[in-house]
């Protein structure tokens, strides 16, 4: 069993020599600018779009106002050809009643059935050429007038066909206007929305590049290097509860929940006031996370610098939360009660773990955070196992 634990330390003593250097962002204050114009030249681009989609919007709204005007107009057109068709009609009933009376007329002067008394009984025969083609031409005439009519009326009826056609298509092309309209309006609205998130991080990245100018890094300096100085500091570790007990090592151990052989990569320690107990930070620091997960239960991760040296510390089974994310904390600062809640639990106590570097920051993985941790007595002065403390300071 020592064998084995003594293995693990090694591998996890090698991957944390190995792993700050692969897993920190190396980033600088010179990066954090690129982004920003990256940022601003999408903003730019966006509002770019924003105005084309609004002359698009604008051109649209005045072709479908144009297909209004031009399907008014066309009904109207519509409407005069029927009227024409109407008077033509009428004007056909007058010519055709005119021919008739002409023709009665003529057979009225030479008194009684004049075709056939010229072609059976006449006296001359040019007399009948004559009267015949008198009554030839003008019956030709008026219906030559009446085909011609009703040609116009033909021409109209189809000149009507053809503009309720176009009246059709006008009404299609109104209706993909519209259609056309509403997706520019929406693309519209996801423009400005986009344009207010982009504004919102371009703000952001002026205030993050300011805060770590403030904070005296240099352009060309490592952030997550130089952002240790925003850090509080502190010289050394505190208890985090004010009366306890140790009730669980760091190492390799049977889990009382699982039964099986894990790396307890913390300290567990408890106290009788249970749910009374009240967690305080082990050391000046910054509130980096604060989450809950089915095994640990409600955890807050703490940030601290320590002689300029980086550390996280980690509180698990929390039965509440005091304070915030990005909160300033001093190691007197309640950061929440102690509890059991998660799985991984037998009764209220707090999980500490303490880890190099910047956990979420340098190194996000459970494996890289396990590989940062060691024993957390190594810094912070607890009596042996089980053995009683009644204040954070006193040395055992
Ligand atoms: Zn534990």
């Amino acid at each position: 069993m020592k064998r084995l634990l003594n293995f693990v330390l090694i591998i996890a003593f090698l991957l944390s020599s190995f792993f700050p250097v692969l897993m920190v962002k190396a980033e600088t204050i010179s990066d954090l600018r690129r982004k920003l114009e990256l940022i601003e030249q999408e903003e730019k681009e966006n509002r770019d779009k924003i105005h084309l989609t609004e002359s698009e919007i604008k051109n649209t709204k005045a072709g479908i106002s144009q297909i209004y005007i031009d399907m008014d107009n066309i009904s109207k057109e519509i409407r005069n050809k029927e009227q024409e068709i109407i008077e033509l009609n009428q004007l056909i009933e007058d010519k055709d009643a005119e021919t008739k009376e002409l023709m009665k007329s003529l057979q009225l002067t030479t008194g009684g059935s004049f075709y056939l008394e010229y072609i059976f009984g006449a006296d001359d025969i040019t007399d009948l050429i004559y009267r015949y083609s008198i009554t030839e031409q003008l019956t030709r005439h008026n219906t030559d007038l009446i085909n011609e009519m009703n040609d116009t009326i033909e021409l109209n009826e189809r000149k009507k066909v053809e503009l309720a056609n176009k009246r059709v298509e006008l009404n299609r092309k109104q209706d993909r206007l519209a259609v056309q309209l509403n997706s520019l309006s929406n693309t519209k609205e996801k423009l400005y929305e986009q344009e207010r998130e982009l504004e919102d991080e371009i703000k952001n990245s002026r205030a993050v590049i300011q805060m770590y100018i403030d904070a005296g890094c240099g352009e060309y300096e490592k952030i997550n290097v130089c952002a240790n100085r925003l850090l509080p500091p502190d010289t050394r570790f505190f208890r985090p509860l004010m009366r306890g007990y140790v009730t669980s090592e760091f190492g390799g151990r049977i889990s009382p929940i699982t039964g099986k052989y894990q790396i307890h990569e913390a300290i567990d320690v408890s106290s009788s006031e249970r749910l009374n107990a009240r967690v305080f930070a082990v050391a000046n620091g910054r509130v980096a996370k604060i989450f809950y997960d089915i095994f640990g239960g409600n955890q807050i991760v703490l940030h601290h610098n320590i002689n300029g040296i980086t550390y996280s510390s980690s509180y698990a089974h929390l039965h509440s939360v005091h304070v915030k994310e990005g909160q300033t904390v001093t190691r007197d600062t309640v950061i929440g009660m102690m509890g059991s809640t998660g799985i991984y639990t037998t009764g209220p106590h707090v999980h500490l773990a303490i880890s190099r570097g910047l956990r979420y920051t340098d190194y996000v993985s459970y494996t890289d955070y396990v590989a940062m941790s060691f024993n957390p007595r190594n810094v912070i002065n607890f009596p042996p196992f089980r053995q009683k403390w009644h204040d954070r300071v006193t040395r055992y």
